[in-house]
């Protein structure tokens, strides 16, 4: 797959896992749409997604430590987007490829301890603040070695599909905020 591409890219390997659930075809699609798992570990998450009784699911999970893990072939439709819109179309998971990032997602402060929803304690150094109306909010950090991972996969699909939006899953509905403010401005910029 990798074959032709610049040695940067030559790195970019993913662990494949059967996602028997998604079966419809996706043709030429032409959004990325970015997530966080708000769980603690990325190939568990990708385990998770991949149940037969569980639905949804994604492209690709990728993990801090920046391996990739492949749940769903990019010419299959996976369920990430859910109830969506963008531009007057809707249900994006007919247009677009779903990337899932190991995170923890958004974190509440409890003294001087940051825990997420799951319960799991974060290390102040891995905590990013933001503001809200005034007042921090917490969120979980993505790490170096995750951003490299992704701003890869995003030029590698744009330059093998039409990509023409690179979206977070809180710009297609109201429901959700992930990944959060902690994902940077930057990356979204990519395709621009
Ligand atoms: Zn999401």
């Amino acid at each position: 797959m990798l074959n032709g591409y610049p040695p940067e890219y030559a790195d970019c390997e993913a662990v494949h896992l059967t996602c028997s659930k998604n079966t419809r075809p996706l043709t030429a699609p032409d959004t990325i749409v970015l997530h966080y798992t708000a769980g603690s570990n990325g190939l568990a998450s990708a385990y998770y997604l991949t149940r037969p009784d569980v639905a949804a699911s994604a492209h690709l999970v990728i993990d801090r430590n920046g391996d990739i893990i492949q749940l769903v072939p990019f010419n299959v439709e996976a369920w990430h987007a859910g109830k969506s819109f963008h531009l007057g179309r809707v249900n994006l998971n007919h247009y677009s490829i779903g990337i899932e990032l190991d995170n923890l997602g958004k974190l509440r402060r409890e003294g001087e301890k940051f825990i997420a929803e799951c319960g799991k304690e974060v290390q102040p150094s891995d905590v990013f603040v933001d503001e809200e109306n005034g007042q921090p909010t917490y969120w979980h950090r993505y790490t170096d070695e995750q951003l490299k991972t992704v701003v890869l996969v995003c030029l590698l699909l744009m330059d093998r599909y039409p990509i023409r939006y690179l979206l977070r899953h809180s710009d297609i509905t109201p429901r959700k905020i992930d990944p959060g403010p902690a994902f940077p401005r930057e990356i979204l910029e990519l395709n621009r």
